[in-house]
């Protein structure tokens, strides 16, 4: 299949062309026809897989054969047009044709500069973010610009619904990406008082790790047979992500693996992922202390500064992200090829969520945690949500006191590095605590060349 083939507006395929992209991801394959002809979607896919292409290469097809708004004026105009006749300008509100909801400004930032990306030769449609966080008085000079394209984060986006700044009676298309992480952040009311507020004809696309539960539930209620794709459930199995699991006595055992793990020269770029804001904080300027080029990402940091710690990332000047799951959630960067969770993840999904920060765009990824040994249940908890085992790995000199070696080898040889194979499914991946320590090393890249072979017996 080709972007061609599905009758996509030349300007469309243009920018397509510009980018690269020779076909169509597979939720691409199944949503672009759908979404085409007009079909409500439901779809689950990984992230990483092109989802937000699948939404908004189909919307700028359709809002690039949509004649301009009749009345032809944005606010902007009309109250220069009002003041020019000595009048005082009277406020219209914004009446975007698309609503883009999603559950983080980063992810909401990343959907705008895609559609920046995807829209660059359709010029009449502007696309706008409108993201907590940022000065009201610069949100109402986007607004005024009657952006077609809104992409938004619930809770700012009722503020100016509720004022009177936007109107969503001439809205065409909805999309909701991310629904489960929003319905997660407890957005389910806002969710529900936005869309009452659209009209019923509105096409509607949904985005989610898992339409189970909840997100079933509201699915059912806000779409009209919808063509149901699923690509992968959110137990997807980043084949490309080499996992491994470290068992660690107390902190300072976790700190001093951690600061060996990251001098691998196999890392271009790496994301530690800790639970708390503070933790990040603080990984970070000790991280600094000892050299790297370390920087922290959550949820306090003002949006400018967050802003500046992804650009920096973005640019390579940034070697080590150190952030929480909301600040992470939705990075896109190619060169991450590491991702070390300093703390396991609350839920399985979240890990699946972090370890996809790397091995982007058809990559490689190494996905290494770091677990204490009262925290193999939830190991489990994860090998039987993503039905894959994660090996257990250890590096000589930095080898646990309290743990097992696991009952079989990982899946992998020493020296494979990220172009190795994960275990196979049903290989036990861990032992129990408490067992002998294991000698052997670890076949973990960096050790590479240190030992022979460590194999077992
Ligand atoms: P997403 O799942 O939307 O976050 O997209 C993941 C990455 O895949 C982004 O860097 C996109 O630019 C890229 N991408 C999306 N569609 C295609 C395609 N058809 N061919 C190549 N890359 C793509």
């Amino acid at each position: 299949m080709t972007f061609e083939s599905l009758g996509l507006h030349p300007l469309v395929l243009k920018a397509l062309n510009d980018a690269g992209y020779t076909e169509p991801t597979p939720v691409q394959q199944q949503a672009l026809p759908a979404a085409i002809a007009g079909r409500d979607l439901l779809v689950s896919s990984q992230t990483g897989s092109g989802k937000t292409a699948a939404f908004m290469l189909p919307s700028l097809h359709k809002l690039a054969n949509v004649p301009a708004e009749s009345t032809g004026k944005t606010p902007n105009q009309a109250a220069q047009s009002a003041r020019s006749r000595g009048e005082r300008p009277r406020f219209m509100p914004a009446r975007p044709k698309m609503l883009v909801l999603t559950p983080t400004r980063e992810l909401a930032l990343q959907v705008t500069t895609a559609t920046d990306k995807y829209g660059v030769h359709v010029r009449r449609v502007k696309a706008v973010s409108i993201l907590g966080g940022m000065p009201y008085p610069k949100q109402m000079q986007l607004l005024a610009r009657n952006p077609e394209i809104l992409v938004a984060t619930p809770g700012r986006l009722i503020d100016h619904m509720e004022s009177g700044k936007i109107d969503f009676s001439a809205l065409e298309i909805l999309v909701l990406d991310e629904a489960d992480r929003m319905l997660d952040m407890g957005f389910i009311d806002d969710i529900e008082r936005i869309i009452s507020k659209t009209p019923e004809t509105r096409q509607t696309m949904l985005f989610s790790a898992t339409l189970d539960g909840m997100v079933g539930n509201m699915a059912r209620r806000i779409t009209k047979d919808p063509q149901l794709i699923q690509i992968a459930s959110a137990a997807t199995r980043h084949e490309n992500i080499q996992q491994r699991v470290h068992f660690v006595d107390d902190l300072s055992h976790k700190n001093r693996l951690l600061d060996h793990l990251l001098r691998d020269t196999n890392i271009d770029q790496a994301v530690v992922f800790t639970a708390t804001k503070r933790d990040a904080d603080t990984i970070a300027d000790r991280l600094t202390i000892a050299g790297f080029a370390a920087a922290a990402l959550h949820g306090d940091m003002h949006q400018g500064a967050r802003n500046r710690t992804l650009n920096s990332l973005r640019r390579g000047q940034v070697r080590v992200l150190v952030a929480t799951d909301v600040a992470a959630r939705g990075i896109d960067v190619p060169g991450i090829t590491h991702v070390f969770n300093y703390d396991l993840p609350k839920f399985p999904e979240d890990y699946v969520h972090r370890i996809g920060r790397t091995g982007r765009a058809g990559r490689n990824g190494i996905a290494v945690s770091l677990v204490n040994h009262a925290e193999g249940v939830h190991v489990k908890r994860i090998e039987r949500f993503t039905k894959q085992p994660i090996p257990v790995d250890v590096i000589e000199g930095y080898e646990p006191k309290k743990t097992a070696a696991p009952a079989r080898r990982p899946g992998w040889r020493p020296g494979d590095g990220r172009g190795g194979k994960p275990g196979k499914p049903g290989q036990r991946s861990f032992a129990k605590p408490g067992g002998a320590p294991r000698k052997e090393g670890s076949g973990y890249r960096s050790e590479r060349g240190s030992r022979g072979d460590t194999r077992r017996g």
